[in-house]
């Protein structure tokens, strides 16, 4: 189910077996909240290496509801994807104040912002949709509570995680892998108490979630190092939502395997290119006549294709065309990363490898 291929200092290369095959990590996904990674389709996803993504049950049981995805034979047939396909919860949604309308132990309170109309969202239910998607990963519903707040109501918080969590374990269904979330905020001793519970209940992986919410890196990276030491090794280690470049080979030296974040997409739609030199935005005047690739020395279809002056252009006139060939190039981008980071862990030279990308970041 999990291999560790290698492992330098902290840091590990493994391979996740999935229904869908296999994923070589550490791993970036794409997020498909709603079903698609947005402006590109399935095809394109897999050109660029892509292995797995992440899509969110809670939206896609509001639009365009489960019975739908069940006449398509399931998430993979509907949105015409045949790799892994990790399905997120819906709990950190929940930060989303204009969604959330309250939690109890039950479960959550949920607004629809399609239609306004409230919904209980149970853990159950929860593991009950994801198997009917059949995602190959689910994750359990899980509270996500602000970083702000204070011990006893993060300690709350996680109490009805933990719970949770052991309502969704029994509710496994036939050849879904099952990921628990560690929750605890800023706290350590939180942190390890959500370790150690979970670790009794066995699951495929751990999430590692309500982190990168607004705390300082500093911080962030502390308790990213604490919690993956409290974790099996052999089990694979999901940091949840975190997409800079940085972050992601910050938390690959700690022991985290796989990652998701919509920002490298959502920063494309918002004129930002990454490069293996740091990050730009197109729309600066010195791109209108810049006959150069997005990055030079870049093999994706965008750079092989089109020019900045081009790209810029169509950002400046708000053509979608633009917004998908930024993309392509900044997750193309993220894939090489973890490609060349593994091959790194692989030989040995992964401390070096993170300096060297560092110094232009
Ligand atoms: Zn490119």
């Amino acid at each position: 189910m999990f291999e560790i291929v290698h492992v330098s200092g902290t840091a590990r290369a493994g391979k996740l077996y999935t229904k869908h095959g296999k994923v070589e990590t550490p791993c970036f996904m794409p997020v498909a909240t709603k079903g698609s990674v947005k402006t590109l389709s399935s095809q394109e996803v897999a050109d660029l290496g892509v292995q797995a993504i992440i899509s969110n049950a809670f939206i896609l049981f509001l639009r365009p509801g489960v019975e739908v995805i069940e006449k398509a034979g399931g998430i993979h047939e509907f949105m015409n994807w045949n790799r892994t396909i990790f399905t997120d919860s819906g709990g950190f949604q929940m930060l989303k104040k204009d969604f959330l309308l309250g939690v109890n132990r039950k479960g959550v309170v949920f607004r629809s912002p399609f239609d306004n109309t409230k919904h209980l969202f149970t853990p159950e239910m929860c593991m009950e949709i994801q198997s009917s998607l059949k995602s190959d990963v689910a994750m359990v519903l899980d509270d996500c509570p602000p970083f702000t707040k204070e011990f006893s109501y993060i300690n709350e918080s996680l109490i009805r995680t933990i719970e949770w969590a052991k309502r969704s374990i029994t509710l496994r269904s036939n050849g879904q892998l099952v990921f628990g979330i560690i929750q605890g905020g800023t706290y350590p001793d939180l942190r390890r108490k959500a370790v150690e519970e979970l670790v009794i209940m066995d699951f495929d992986g751990y999430g590692i979630g309500g982190l990168s919410l607004g705390e300082p890196k500093e911080v962030m990276l502390d308790i990213l190092e604490y919690t993956c030491r409290l974790i099996p090794e052999e089990k694979p280690r999901y940091l949840m939502g975190v997409g800079s470049p940085l972050e992601l080979l910050e938390s690959i030296s700690s022991g985290i395997d796989i990652f998701d974040s919509a920002f490298p997409t959502r920063n494309a739609r918002h004129n930002t290119v990454y490069t293996w030199k740091g990050k730009y935005n197109i729309t600066r005047g010195k791109f209108s006549e810049d006959f150069s690739p997005l990055e030079e020395g870049c093999s994706c279809f965008t750079c092989k294709n089109y020019s900045r002056a081009y790209i810029h252009h169509l950002m400046k006139v708000y053509e979608t065309l633009g917004m998908r060939l930024i993309t392509i190039h900044n997750l193309y981008f993220l894939q090489q990363l973890m490609k060349e980071a593994r091959q790194a862990i692989i030989e040995d030279r992964f401390n070096d490898f993170k300096s060297e990308f560092q110094r232009y970041q």
